[in-house]
């Protein structure tokens, strides 16, 4: 069943698993994920589907060592009841899961009530990531969220009763309307529920969006990014003196709760994502699922039908008969010095110029020796010794380095 070559297309150290639920109640104005309201009917058939995937992923890649799970959309926690279990029961049955591995789930305040929350819990997951965005109940209702502030307050306190000891809470910052005496009221009442981990994401107006468009018409005003600058300086200062450690850009966490899914990216590793417009990067390649999840449920049974075949390595021809991959690219040797650069910079205790230029296979420090010495001259970068980190200033001008780096 499983050869030792095809185990090299996973390292054994294992490699992270990305599921993607394309489900969400209403779709936000300000979202632009490969997320959908309005095709609940296709709940059901998604089960069987990814269920597929997964075992044949499985199959492809001989069962390797998985660390961590990541169920995210979307609104996994719209998902039926039993849905997650049977998911993690196909994942369990398909790869080799730590017995210690994360297993995360983002949910929306509005599906935590008791018995989700203990049914989710039951099922294995043992992280909870809470999409709470505000605590601002005018600014929720302008993100099109259906939850009130108390409703995300409550939601926390519920899964803390049913037993989760790791949560993460979810906030945005320079939202149109928004005043620096809202997001410090917010920002200080998340404080105070004591969470394990806080993202804070600032406003982003994506093309396409309802939210970019009624900005463009004036009907709301455009987020102030000077005010923006100072939320994000608040809240540097507030979760420090709380406790948190700053330890990517938009990331905080208590001590030893960073997220372990998340710092696979950043670190370049290994990850494998199913479900509808989920991305991977495995071997020499990024390759990622068709889009749409009709045209995903009907190639998920296609490549069940065929069957899957343990791969010696992850090359194209594999890649040609896996039928549910929208497209793929390859991966050379200057992307990855590239992406290792600028996504280990996003780690705000920096980069060991040292290892990760083992793990490249090229000296880093050398190869990127001008940008480098560019960016410390602009103020972007600082090194002590191996280590090389965005300084304090530059976190919120963060491309300006990465730029510097790609291709
Ligand atoms: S709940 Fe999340 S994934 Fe769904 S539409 Fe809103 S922002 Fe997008």
């Amino acid at each position: 069943m499983t050869t030792s070559s095809a185990r090299q297309i996973v390292p054994a150290s294992g490699m992270g698993l990305y599921v993607h639920v394309p489900f969400c109640k209403t779709k936000c104005p300000y979202c632009d994920f490969n997320t959908y309201q309005g095709i609940e009917n296709l709940m059901e058939p998604f089960l069987p589907a990814l269920t597929a995937e997964i075992g044949c992923w499985g199959e492809t890649l001989a069962h390797p060592a998985v660390n961590s799970v990541f169920f995210g959309g979307g609104t996994p926690s719209y998902l039926p009841p039993g849905h997650i279990e049977q998911i993690l029961a196909a994942i369990q049955t398909s790869f080799q899961v730590d017995p210690g591995a994360e297993i995360t789930i983002e949910a929306n305040p509005g599906d935590l009530d008791a018995a989700a929350c203990a049914g989710i819990l039951g099922q294995g997951v043992n992280r909870l990531s809470i999409g709470v965005q505000s605590l601002d109940n005018g600014l929720l209702n302008l993100l099109g969220r259906h939850h009130q502030a108390s409703e995300a307050v409550q939601a926390f306190q519920t899964a803390r009763q049913a037993g989760f000891d790791n949560v993460n809470l979810d906030l945005m910052y320079g939202l149109p309307n928004q005043s620096m005496d809202q997001w410090r009221q917010t920002l200080d009442d998340l404080i105070a529920l004591a969470p394990e981990h806080i993202s804070l994401y600032a406003l982003t107006l994506e093309e396409g969006t309802p939210m970019h468009r009624w900005v463009a018409e004036g009907k709301i005003p455009e987020p102030d990014p000077d005010l923006a600058a100072d939320m994000y300086q608040y809240a540097r200062e507030s979760l420090a003196a709380a406790g948190y450690h700053h330890y990517e850009i938009s990331n905080w966490s208590l001590p030893g709760r960073a997220c372990g899914h998340n710092l696979v990216y950043w670190e370049n590793g290994p990850y494998l994502g199913v479900g509808p417009g989920a991305h991977s990067r495995l071997g020499d390649y990024r390759f990622w699922t068709v889009l749409s999840p009709r045209d995903y449920l009907s190639k998920t049974s296609a490549w069940a039908d065929v069957g899957a075949q343990p791969a010696d390595e992850l090359a194209e021809p594999v890649l040609q008969g896996v039928s549910t991959l929208g497209g793929w690219e390859h991966i050379g040797l200057e992307t990855t010095c590239s992406e290792t650069m600028f996504l280990g910079l996003r780690l705000l205790d920096g980069l060991d110029l040292t290892s990760a230029s083992t793990v490249a296979g090229v000296d880093l420090a050398k190869k990127f020796q001008a940008p480098i010495q560019e960016c410390i001259q602009l103020g972007l970068l600082e090194q002590d010794g191996d280590c090389l980190r965005l300084t304090e200033s530059a976190y919120l001008i963060a491309n300006q380095a990465f730029t510097r780096f790609m291709e």
